[in-house]
């Protein structure tokens, strides 16, 4: 589904991401975790080329990425992102949101894609404030709308960056919730997040990031009771 082959990004001279080697097949939930400052987010902004990258290949559902821009929208339309703080519009009701990206991008007629929008919305379970303005819900329920919003585009892909770090503690579990029973539909997931249960539970295999590298990957049992590097070793004493 996604293959990056020898990664490597600048910013600026900054070196961001050093030779990534990374394969998720189709149905494979993946969790990144690591440091601040790691390059988690730009590696996943990569793969439906909200950043550029200067060297190597990702390919997305066969398609290889390059600057031509129908195939980066050939690949936008198979990966779903939900990001820290949601990004929702915040002059469009919730409804609006999850139709807007159909009827523009996919040239739905209106009708249709509120139906679908309803049926997501149902499946995250807040359809009852379609009506409603972002601004007057909750994180957590701002962040399940995003979520619906992506399924809106019936992707191939999901891709998290760390969708639970801006909630409150309470509103961690509904979220967290959804993603879980998308993991058990089969959902493709890449996840970018410290909730190490979430790993434990779904993930088919973990990814330590550091300075721009992996450092390690291995299916949780593994990677939480053995990790092999001293690396790895520090960052989970530190947060579990
Ligand atoms: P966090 O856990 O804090 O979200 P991260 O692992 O997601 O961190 P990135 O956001 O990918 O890290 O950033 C990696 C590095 O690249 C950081 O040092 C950051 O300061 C730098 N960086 C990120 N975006 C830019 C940018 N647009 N221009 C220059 N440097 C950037
Ligand atoms: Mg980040």
């Amino acid at each position: 589904m996604i293959e990056i082959q020898q990664l490597n990004k600048w910013y600026g001279d900054f070196h961001v991401l050093r030779d990534i080697d990374l394969t998720v097949k189709r149905g494979e939930r993946i969790v990144i975790c690591g440091p601040s400052g790691s390059g988690k987010s730009t590696l996943i902004r990569c793969i439906n080329h909200l950043e550029a990258h200067q060297q190597g290949d990702i390919l997305v559902g066969g398609v290889h990425m390059t600057q031509d821009i129908k195939r980066i929208e050939q690949i936008r339309r198979q990966v779903g992102m939900v990001f820290q703080h949601f990004n929702l519009f915040p002059h469009l009701t919730v409804l609006e949101n999850c139709c807007l990206a159909q009827v523009w991008v996919q040239r739905q007629p209106r009708r249709e894609a509120e139906k679908s929008a309803m049926k997501y919305l149902e499946r995250v379970q807040i359809a009852d404030q379609a009506k409603k303005y972002p601004g007057q819900l909750s994180g957590g329920q701002q962040q399940r709308v995003a979520i619906a919003r992506a399924l809106c585009m019936r992707p191939e892909v999901m891709l998290f960056d760390e969708p639970t770090s801006a909630l409150d503690p309470e509103m961690i579990k509904e979220v967290l919730d959804v993603m879980v029973e998308l993991a058990h539909e089969g959902m493709t997931m890449l996840c970018v997040t410290h909730e190490m249960g979430f790993a434990k539970t779904v993930a088919d295999r973990v990814i330590f990031m550091d300075q721009g590298q992996i450092i390690e990957q291995a299916p949780p049992e593994t990677f939480f009771n053995n990790p092999q590097s001293e690396r790895t070793q520090l960052f989970l004493s530190q947060i579990l």
